[in-house]
């Protein structure tokens, strides 16, 4: 008998650390799996950081800081933003916290009441949707097409906004589809967005490095919306650094006091030696650190791409950036090996990793269950390998 309560129970494992922990498991019992399904850089974190880490550690760095990160890396995080993205904030204006994970939750929390609605385009993010229903926020789920390249489009939000309407939450570039939202395209979703005064965006830029069109566009750049703008990021994906754990905030004053708030009772600050850290990614040359990580990206992305197009039935569009490929696979629903017959993409991605040994996350925890999510941040032999044991499998499917 468990006491577990309904919040808990009301929300689901996230699926691409379940199926990680699936793959991990297998490959307990000795089974070669190839797992491309958690989001995460192979690459290890540039020396240069974990040097600033170590002397952290040996100049005892390891007393509690302020809630939201110590004053001065707040202040290299501004200088980023200015940087980077042409972006004014004070350091009263920036949360560091555990993970852009943890800045999104600490946002949500604050900002949507229970019955509030929330915007969400799918193909989203895992964790948006569980989030919210933690927050009791009622989900508005807007399909998006291959067509138009999975991007929402000004009409589309224009038309499911009601007087309930808090949020809208989307990342660019997107995970899992990896579509970059334009300044046009962006700019057209803010004229929408200001004339509801109520309304407010999560803006996930965390993959803003890994971007293959260059000119990441930030959400908070119109200065009309600014202050309707949370703007998420974080040091997972662009430097290499998932483990260390250490996300961005940056939004309005009122917003960041409360996100302090919460994290002050949840957590407190990440951890100084990480802050140290993320404080070195902040001031890092991106052509030097950045880039080649990216460019290896791109190459990867190519690659998959082009084996990708030699399996019939698989339909993608070109990512710009994030390092995902997000196939719709429904050629294959109806069809049988085996014991196996394929009805959705959760099917065919269990019978990817029971019979070809490979690991990807089905479409329906982004919302839609017609598509499978591919990583592609893995050296370029496991790709070729992967995309062969996807092929072979596949293809043994009537
Ligand atoms: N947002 C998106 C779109 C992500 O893909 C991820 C992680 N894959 C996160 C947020 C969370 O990142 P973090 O490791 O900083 O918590
Ligand atoms: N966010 C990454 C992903 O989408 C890592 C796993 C997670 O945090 O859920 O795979």
């Amino acid at each position: 008998m468990t006491h577990l309560s309904d919040r808990i129970n009301k929300i689901s494992e996230s699926q691409t650390i379940a199926m990680a922990r699936k793959s991990r498991e297998l490959k307990a019992e000795g089974i070669d799996i190839i797992s491309l399904s958690l989001g995460e850089p192979d690459f290890s974190t540039p020396d240069v950081i974990k040097e600033v880490a170590k002397k952290a550690i040996d100049d005892n760095f390891s007393y509690y800081t302020h809630v939201s990160g110590y004053l001065e890396l707040r202040e290299a995080i501004c200088k980023k933003f200015k940087r980077d993205n042409g972006l004014d904030f004070s350091p009263e204006e920036i949360v560091v916290s555990t993970g852009a994970k943890q800045s999104i939750a600490n946002a949500v929390l604050c900002i949507v009441n229970p019955g509030d609605e929330v915007i969400i385009p799918a193909p989203f993010w895992v964790s948006y949707l569980e989030i919210l229903k933690l927050a009791e926020g009622i989900p508005v789920i807007v399909d998006t097409t291959i067509q138009s390249d999975f991007k929402i489009s000004p009409k589309q939000l224009e038309k499911v906004i009601t007087s309930k309407t808090r949020l809208i939450m989307l990342s660019t570039p997107c995970n899992p589809t990896g579509s970059v939202y334009n300044k046009e395209e962006l700019k057209a979703l803010a004229q929408v967005i200001i004339n509801y005064p109520d309304l407010y965006i999560i803006s996930d830029e965390i993959y803003e490095h890994i971007n293959f069109i260059g000119g990441h566009q930030s959400f908070a750049q119109f200065d009309f919306i600014k202050e309707r703008v949370i703007t998420i990021n974080g040091v997972s994906k662009g430097f290499a650094m998932t483990g260390w754990r250490g996300g961005i905030m940056a939004a309005p004053n009122w917003i960041a006091r409360a996100c302090d708030k919460i994290q002050g009772q949840f957590t407190s600050a990440t951890s100084s030696i990480t802050q140290k850290a993320m404080h070195k990614a902040m001031d890092l040359d991106f052509d030097t650190y950045i880039k080649p990580m990216r460019d290896a990206f791109l190459k990867r992305r190519d690659l998959v791409l082009g084996l990708m197009s030699e399996i019939p039935g698989l339909k993608t569009n070109v990512p710009q950036g994030a390092f995902y490929v997000y196939p719709e696979v429904s050629y294959y629903f109806g069809k049988k090996y085996k014991d196996y017959v394929i009805l959705n993409a959760t099917d065919l991605t269990l019978y990817l990793l029971e019979e070809g040994h490979l690991a990807l996350v089905p479409g329906a925890a982004f919302g839609e269950d017609c598509y499978i999510r591919f990583s592609y941040a893995t050296n370029e032999e496991n790709l070729i390998e992967a995309l062969k044991r996807m092929k072979d499998a596949l293809s043994k499917l009537q």
